[in-house]
């Protein structure tokens, strides 16, 4: 609620109407049913939002997490402008913790002292899910400018995986990037992402495209594949791609991404990531009615996941170029340990954390001639494009399950913290979460709707077989039925409502003597 707030608030553009808001947002809401779940990442993110917001007010020392008190006696006390400022303050502040740059001028200075320490940067210009055609040609023109702006600030070639590089976002460059979409999706974003590609190539800049929501998979997919096989990408070993071990189809994908690389004759750069969307995720999942999640429900099984993605990505040098993403001191390490001599890969960690770990690693994580290197994410970009990443990150910071998080409390036991996942998995019953119920099961005493997963192909192919055989088979006539027995009435025509040209059947409605009839 927080964050909503705060969005909204960045997009109100007078003061009363901001105080309204507040007042609107924050009075007489039903805190209550939030208290009790502490350990709901929300709180938690919450909570590590106003602790980081310049310690105004933080958790109890003892006792209960109390946001409605809190947000009670702030709004007695300081009356709404103050609140007003201080979510703008507390948003301006979180973003200068976790954004490099407002401008991509502004990122490559701040960069310059952490490049001389041997660090390279991917940058991220801030937007994604663009909602217009204008938002997308905005975003893209963005990119094309940084390149530009990169290029001339880091004029000096050595090799391709030592340059800096770009990250982005698909849904930032297409309003409706959806698999329902795709075959106008496709064809519309291609000439503009090879055209932005194309220049990172000139620009010796690697271009990797980040990982979203799984329903976006397949589409993202086929836009890679199609991007490497375009006449000015061709055979270039800059193209890569996030992949989220958190998913199930992590090591088919990685399997698939290897034939892809031997087949378009180039090294793909994979970003290994465990996913950043882990709770939105469940969320659809239930909300859809999905036969059952596309992601893991055990932590322990997303670390394992990472482990395993990290061996196969290791064990293809020819095809892959592994970037290992991760704030987790015990994944980094097992990286470490797989990796052995071999130092053909990179580390990467985001601006604004694990800056600790990869201090702590030192030399080791540090490029050399022979090491492997680190690449820092960052983005760049003004608040009002900040708010979807922002709240990734304090979901990461705040989960309880989260390495960092745990690694802040200082009674979250080490020995847990470091444990081998693969080992906690084999130990674990059952596999999955028995905490996440399947999507059918979410309500105590009924059935969820099961529904569909339009954006998985294979769903959505038998769907619209089986509409193309009902519409192609037979006439429909939907009559009253009364004791198993159909009643002539009059009939009107039913039209198709994607094509009001086409009759698909006809309905006879019931009467009210029907309806007595029925309830005798
Ligand atoms: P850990 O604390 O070990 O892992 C936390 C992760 O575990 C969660 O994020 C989630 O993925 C998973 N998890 C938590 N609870 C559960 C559960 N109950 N069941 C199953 N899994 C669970 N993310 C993207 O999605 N796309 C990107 O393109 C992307 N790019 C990134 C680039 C960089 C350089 C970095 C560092 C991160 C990027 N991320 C991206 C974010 C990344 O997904 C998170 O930072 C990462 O998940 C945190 O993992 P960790 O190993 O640091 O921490």
């Amino acid at each position: 609620m927080l964050m909503c707030l705060a969005e909204a608030l960045l997009r109100v553009p007078d003061a009363e109407t901001q105080d309204r808001l507040i007042r609107d947002k924050l009075a007489g809401r039903d805190w209550e049913r939030h208290l009790g779940h502490s350990s709901s990442a929300f709180v938690n993110a919450s909570t590590y939002a106003l602790m980081l917001s310049g310690h105004v007010i933080g958790p109890q020392d003892t006792g209960r997490w109390d946001p409605e008190g809190i947000w009670r006696r702030l709004v007695v006390r300081l009356g709404e402008p103050v609140i007003r400022q201080a979510v703008a303050a507390a948003v301006r502040l979180l973003g200068r913790h976790f954004v490099l740059g407002r401008t991509i001028e502004e990122a490559l200075r701040e960069s310059r002292p952490l490049e001389r320490e041997g660090y390279r940067f991917s940058y991220d210009m801030l937007g994604e899910a663009a909602v217009t055609r204008s938002d997308a040609k905005r975003y893209l023109e963005r990119y094309r400018d940084a390149v530009r702006a990169i290029m001339k600030s880091s004029p000096r070639a050595p090799s391709l995986f030592e340059r800096p590089g770009i990250s982005v976002k698909l849904t930032a460059l297409h309003p409706r990037f959806e698999d329902a979409k795709r075959h106008t999706a496709l064809p519309e974003l291609l000439p503009s992402l090879t055209r932005l590609a194309g220049e990172a190539r000139a620009a010796n800049l690697t271009l990797t495209v980040d990982a979203e929501e799984s329903e976006r998979l397949d589409l993202m997919l086929d836009v890679f594949e199609a991007l490497g096989e375009e006449e000015p990408l061709q055979g270039w070993d800059g193209l890569g791609i996030a992949v989220q071990s958190y998913q199930k189809r992590a090591l088919p994908l990685i399997a698939w991404l290897v034939d892809l690389a031997h087949r378009q004759n180039r090294m793909i750069p994979v970003r290994l990531v465990k996913g950043a969307y882990w709770d939105s995720e469940i969320k659809r999942g239930q909300e859809q009615g999905l036969a059952d999640y596309p992601v893991f429900t055990r932590k322990v099984s997303t670390d394992a996941s990472y482990l395993a993605c990290a061996r196969a990505l290791l064990a293809s040098p020819h095809a892959i170029y592994p970037q290992f993403a991760t704030h987790n001191a015990h994944t980094l390490s097992a990286v470490e340990a797989f990796a052995g001599k071999n130092r053909r890969f990179e580390y990467q960690r985001l601006h604004g954390m694990g800056e600790a770990l990869y201090e702590l690693y030192g030399e080791a994580v540090r490029p050399s001639r022979v090491g492997a290197g680190t690449r820092i994410y960052a983005p760049v970009g003004s608040h009002e494009d900040l708010l979807a990443y922002l709240v990734r990150r304090l979901l990461e910071n705040g989960a309880n399950t989260s390495f960092v998080n745990r690694l802040a409390n200082d009674e979250a036991p080490v020995d847990e913290m470091i444990a081998d996942p693969v080992a906690r998995l084999a130990a674990a019953e059952p596999k999955r979460n028995p905490r996440i119920a399947k999507p059918e099961a979410i309500f105590p005493g009924r059935r969820n709707s099961s529904g569909l997963a339009l954006n998985d192909r294979n769903e959505a192919s038998r769907l619209i077989a089986a509409m193309r055989w009902t519409l192609g088979s037979q006439e429909h006539v939907a009559l009253p039925i009364i004791d198993g027995e159909a009643r002539e009435r009059p009939v009107t025509s039913v039209l198709d409502p994607s094509d009001r040209r086409r009759k698909i059947g006809e309905t006879g409605e019931a009467t009210d003597d029907d309806v007595a009839d029925a309830l005798g």
